[in-house]
């Protein structure tokens, strides 16, 4: 019997501790989906012919931004967006 562990973004918020967070500049973006394909929390969205991310389950680890061969995404830090109450938990 295999067992079957729930994915990890449908059973935790991850945003609420986030030190990095992924952001993307969109005209840089092809929606190659390379992000899409190895982000490990399932956070990025197809959009478009591009992407978005849902800060609420992004944990910052950056896989995203270092895989993307063009470069479209950059991590920031969580701090600066203080007071924006963008993708952070109550
Ligand atoms: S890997 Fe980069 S270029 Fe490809 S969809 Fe993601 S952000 Fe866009
Ligand atoms: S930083 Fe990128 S790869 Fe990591 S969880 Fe957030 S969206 Fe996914």
């Amino acid at each position: 019997m295999i067992p079957v562990l729930p994915t990890p973004h449908l059973s935790s918020r991850t945003g609420a501790w986030r030190m990095l967070r992924p952001v993307l500049e969109a005209e840089k973006c092809n929606g190659c989906l390379v992000c899409w394909l190895f982000c490990p929390e399932g956070s990025i969205r197809r959009e478009n012919g591009s992407v978005s991310i849902d800060l609420d389950y992004c944990k910052g680890c950056g896989i995203c931004a270092r895989e993307c061969p063009r470069r479209a995404l950059r991590m920031v830090e969580e701090a600066s967006f203080m007071g924006e109450g963008g993708g952070k938990l109550a």
